[in-house]
């Protein structure tokens, strides 16, 4: 009922606490009166999706047409979309590596939704191995992202994609990681048939992100937002993924 949903916003605190949730922070107590809240910067971490971007030969590039368009008999836009899920950030579901695993939207989204680490391993292909990431293990939290370039091709296709060797997946899972992620388009290489890191990730039960742009990021500790859609069938879904700051930047201006 109406007089419910109003009446449960009427006090004082659940308003506060309903702005400090739209503005993001993470303040319990809410804003007062008067202060301006501290910002968690966001990385979108996601690269452009049209029919510029690259997908693995032979896979379905992104293509779109209008069901409907704006004129005096149509008030609105429609359009069809068609393209692999694959296609920019995305999702794999074990049902990509594995004829009997569950489709993207039957897993729990606990893993694509919370504190990540970033971490660099720079120009350090083809494979990404333990040395590679070694520096960057402590305290680790469930989520680690590698970026492996310093600007991820996300205009063309790149056959010699750098991806993990498995024995970092293995050491990855073996330290609580639950997900991992890259900024190239798989976590094997683009010719391999057994797919080495996939079926690691199928053994381990972790998750994956693919095709990141982590760019702009320095290395560090960040909370990962990335769900995939509740896509029933599918094999993988794209994600709208971002990082955000764990702690909000100081703003000039703010009170104290
Ligand atoms: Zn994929």
């Amino acid at each position: 009922m109406t007089v419910f949903s109003y009446s449960y916003f009427e006090t004082r605190q659940h308003r506060q606490r309903l702005t400090s949730w739209l503005l993001g922070t993470s303040d319990p107590t809410g804003v007062r009166p008067g202060h301006t809240p501290a910002m968690h910067r966001i990385w979108d971490i996601s690269p452009p999706v049209g029919t510029e971007s690259p997908v693995f030969p032979g896979d379905t590039p992104y293509s779109q047409a209008w069901s409907a368009t704006i004129t005096e008999a149509c008030p609105v836009n429609v359009s069809r979309i068609t393209f692999s899920p694959h296609v920019g950030a995305h999702a794999d579901a074990p049902l990509h590596y594995d004829g009997q695993g569950e489709a993207i939207g039957a897993l729990d989204l606990a893993p694509y939704l919370g504190p990540c680490r970033v971490i660099h391993a720079i120009g350090k292909g083809p494979l990404i191995t333990r040395e590679h990431i070694a520096h960057a293990l402590r305290d680790l939290p469930a989520r680690v992202l590698v970026r492996t370039c310093e600007r991820a091709p996300v205009e063309r296709w790149d056959p010699n994609l750098v991806s993990f060797a498995a024995e970092a997946i293995e050491q990855l899972a073996a330290l609580g990681v639950r997900l991992v992620g890259i900024d190239t388009a798989s976590i094997d290489p683009a010719e391999s048939k057994e797919l080495p890191s996939h079926q690691a990730i199928r053994r381990l039960g972790l998750r994956v992100l693919e095709n990141l742009v982590l760019d702009d990021v320095p290395e560090g500790d960040y909370e990962l937002i990335a769900l995939p859609l509740k896509l029933m069938t599918a094999d993988a879904s794209p994600v709208r993924a971002v990082l955000r700051e764990l702690q909000p930047a100081s703003r000039s201006g703010a009170s104290s």
